[in-house]
């Protein structure tokens, strides 16, 4: 028999409406498949047999009943931790809220319970999704599917390596900076970060309001896609969606002819020194077979990229620092013994805590403190402006563009957790486009026969999922 726990959504849902196998059956063996791969990987912070379970058989009721199901029923989704589910943990993976349960459902979570998607669990993050391999966990590391010793890229790890594993048909991660493409391209499966707006924030663990979004990590960019349509949408509980006038049967069943009409922009500032040669050599090959599919490409510029990375943790830091101060122990957190009200935020937030949150927390509040405001804040808001313009100025001549999603593949453990900047480097490429607010995808290199996964990123206009989630469904099915 076909290994279910492999198969893709589409495989998924097909198989369990034409009775190959029941919902409870892939449940069941998915939980089997955890039970046996995830004392090494570490993806899983903690699982719901019941619900799943008690999800699984009424999708199997409904098709005892003859009645129709959604194309996500029955499908083995694993969550970030950082996004509620009602009934479950949701840590961020921070000691501070190890004993927090989420009393509702992020929007994102409801849509998908509404479709009857089975949630399988919660997945280990980087602390509040601060980090780039998820060794920044207050509940100790994920470990990468495809070599052990290695990093499975973060802050999304667990949901990435629950993915390539086959511990999940699909998940959810956040991305702020690249935590959805990175650990994506480490762990050779897709992620998509979509437009600003698009997916609602609603119950996620906020990091950076202006630059958090939810989305898909698949084994395919059609699964993407799907996992897309199912949770994008307007939604009155956070005034930045928006409906995107997105065109469903567009995004669902991307047409060649109309694909093969983009241009797609290779930016200069994305090939530089420092980028390993193995990821440039992988990406032109990703390049090349673009180009056999028939689409045009041209060398282009994004003059500010340089810039990116001191802006991001400028406005970052800004932003999580004042997200963060809720955790004082009052009203969220822990609540640790303490004489009076000093003593209180000092116990709650010192243990509660770990380095890298503190670490964010000292420097968004050092660069929005009077004085320095100007200098910092508002200067970095500044040049994130003129980050956008690059962006705008290069969709008049293109409709995609095309990039390495990180400068290398996973590294080992413990290679970068002394040296701060250096982990901040690994996000130089998948920064811009939150910076922007444009969607970005990172989708496996094909060509690439190593043993360690590489991924190209595409980003397109906002509201153009349709555009780079197209080129790579007509990628994957190259010869
Ligand atoms: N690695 C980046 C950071 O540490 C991005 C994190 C994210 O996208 N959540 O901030």
């Amino acid at each position: 028999m076909t290994d279910i726990t492999r198969m893709t959504i589409k495989e998924t849902n097909e198989g369990i409406k034409s009775g190959e196998f029941s919902a409870k059956e892939l449940t069941e063996e998915t939980l089997k498949l955890i039970g046996k791969e995830d004392k090494d990987i570490h993806a899983y912070l903690c699982l719901d047999e019941a619900g799943a379970l008690k999800t699984a058989k009424e999708v199997d009721a409904l098709i005892k009943k003859g009645k129709e199901i959604d194309g996500i029923s029955g499908v083995q989704i694993a969550l970030k931790d950082n996004i509620l589910f009602e009934g479950l943990h949701a840590t961020a993976g921070s000691q501070i809220l190890k004993d927090y349960r989420a009393a509702y459902d992020a929007t994102v979570s409801k849509k998908l319970r509404d479709k009857k998607a089975i949630i399988i669990g919660k997945t280990n993050l980087d602390e509040f999704a601060m980090g780039s391999s998820t060794e920044n966990s207050s509940f100790g590391p994920t470990r990468n599917p495809h070599d052990k010793s290695r990093v499975p890229g973060g802050s999304s790890g667990g949901s990435a390596a629950a993915v390539a594993s086959g511990m999940a048909t699909a998940a959810l991660g956040t991305d702020t900076g690249g935590s959805i493409r990175q650990p994506g391209a480490f762990c050779g499966v897709v992620g998509l970060k979509p437009t600003y707006g698009a997916v609602s924030r609603f119950g996620l663990i906020a990091l950076g309001s202006s630059l958090d979004q939810a989305g898909p990590i698949t084994k395919t960019t059609e699964d993407a896609a799907i996992v897309f349509n199912a949770i994008r949408g307007i939604d009155p509980l956070d005034s930045t969606t928006s409906d995107g006038g997105y065109d469903e049967e567009e995004l669902l069943n991307p047409d060649l002819k109309k694909i093969k009409e983009l241009k797609v922009g290779i930016p200069e500032e994305y090939f530089v020194e420092g980028l390993n040669k193995d990821v440039g050599d992988a990406i032109e090959s990703a390049i090349k077979s673009i180009e056999k599919l028939g689409l045009k490409t041209k060398r282009i510029s994004l003059p500010h990229t340089k810039y990116a990375l001191s802006v991001y943790y400028i406005v970052l830091p800004a932003e999580a620092s004042t997200n963060l101060a809720r955790y004082d122990g009052i009203r969220f957190g822990t609540r640790e013994k303490h004489k009076n009200l000093l003593e209180l935020y000092e116990e709650n937030k010192g243990k509660g805590f770990g380095p890298e949150p503190k670490r964010r927390i000292i420097l968004g509040t050092f660069a929005l403190s009077a004085g320095y405001y100007d200098a910092y804040y508002d200067k970095a808001q500044r040049v994130r402006a003129l980050i956008k313009e690059d962006f705008n100025k290069a969709f008049e001549s293109v409709d995609v563009i095309l990039t390495p999603t990180a400068p290398t593949t996973a590294f080992k453990l413990g290679e970068k957790t002394s040296n701060p900047l250096d982990m901040y480097l690994s996000d130089i490429f998948t920064i811009p486009a939150n910076l922007a607010g444009v969607p970005a995808v990172s989708i496996p290199v094909k060509e690439h026969k190593g043993s360690l996964p590489i991924g190209f990123q595409l980003m397109g206009r906002h509201w153009r999922e349709a555009d780079i989630l197209g080129i790579g469904q007509f990628y994957e099915k190259l010869q």
